[in-house]
């Protein structure tokens, strides 16, 4: 075990089970020294969450439905007792329905448009602004993109409009906290077969270009991730915010 998070109290939003990105992130962050807690969106993941959360000791499992402001005003009361500095928070959170994830993207509906953008970006946007003031001595936000933020990925629709707008709210979050040594960045992922995954049609194949095009020619582990992730929450990359980085074997930067 690593030192390079000890003494840090790091929230860690979007554990679903043990294949969520947020689940490898945690354990990398667990095995640096961190203090964890743990959020569940509702009653029908909190037992796994429990159950995987208990296995890193001195954790937290607290509720926090991001599109509840109470829920986030409760969080961050516990937060502040339990913890009273904050060093980190983990968003790694999106949904969108399922009928908007395949199809024309000039078909997504008005609500699902809405639904899809309170979730995914301006749940960043609320944690941030209500967690923020526990970082009293400096801190670090990361949250999770992909590449259909920038270019048209078949079936991503209006989570690759999302995304686009979850990028740019990091860039200025980035700009509000600065001043407070508060950094806040991204990391876009390759594919990962995950619970999220499964609402994307045709993700195998996806992954299967992936694996034959990428310059590492593989497609990317949760725990590639999960390191990066610490290596944003640590003070190793004090000088970096308002960045996406990726994590993708090169996939994004291969052309035809
Ligand atoms: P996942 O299903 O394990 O995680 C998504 C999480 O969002 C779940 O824990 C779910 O409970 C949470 N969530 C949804 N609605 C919520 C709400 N209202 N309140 C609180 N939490 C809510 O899947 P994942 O692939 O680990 O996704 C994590 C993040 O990584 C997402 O932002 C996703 O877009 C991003 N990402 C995933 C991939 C991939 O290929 N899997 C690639 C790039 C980026």
């Amino acid at each position: 075990m690593g030192e390079l998070l000890a003494g840090k109290n790091i929230v860690v939003m979007g554990v679903a089970n043990d294949r969520s990105i947020a689940w490898a992130i945690a354990q990398s962050l667990a095995e640096q020294g961190a203090r964890l807690a743990f959020t569940y969106e509702s009653e029908r993941v909190e037992g796994r969450v429990r159950k995987l959360a208990e296995s890193i000791p001195n954790s937290l499992i607290l509720p926090c439905n991001v599109t509840a402001d109470e829920d986030i005003d409760k969080l961050a009361d516990t937060l502040r007792t339990e913890f009273g500095v904050l060093h980190g928070l983990v968003h790694s959170i999106a949904f969108a329905k399922a009928e908007d994830l395949a199809g024309e993207f000039q078909d997504t509906s008005r609500e699902g448009f809405a639904l899809a953008n309170d979730i995914s970006v301006y749940s960043l946007v609320a944690v941030s602004k209500r967690l923020s003031p526990l970082m009293t001595e400096g801190g670090s936000v990361m949250t999770m993109t992909y590449m259909g933020s920038e270019r048209v990925m078949r079936n991503y629709n209006v989570m690759g409009v999302a995304k686009a707008a979850l990028e740019s709210s990091v860039r200025y979050l980035a700009n509000d906290l600065g001043p407070r040594n508060i950094r806040v960045n991204a990391i876009s992922a390759g594919p990962i077969r995950t619970l999220a995954a499964k609402g994307i049609s045709d993700f195998n194949s996806i992954l299967k270009q992936v694996e034959e095009k990428a310059p590492l020619r593989k497609t990317t582990d949760a725990a590639e991730v999960g390191d990066t992730a610490m290596f944003l929450l640590s003070h190793l990359s004090r000088g970096i915010t308002g960045e996406v980085i990726y994590v993708d074997g090169g996939y994004n930067i291969v052309g035809a």
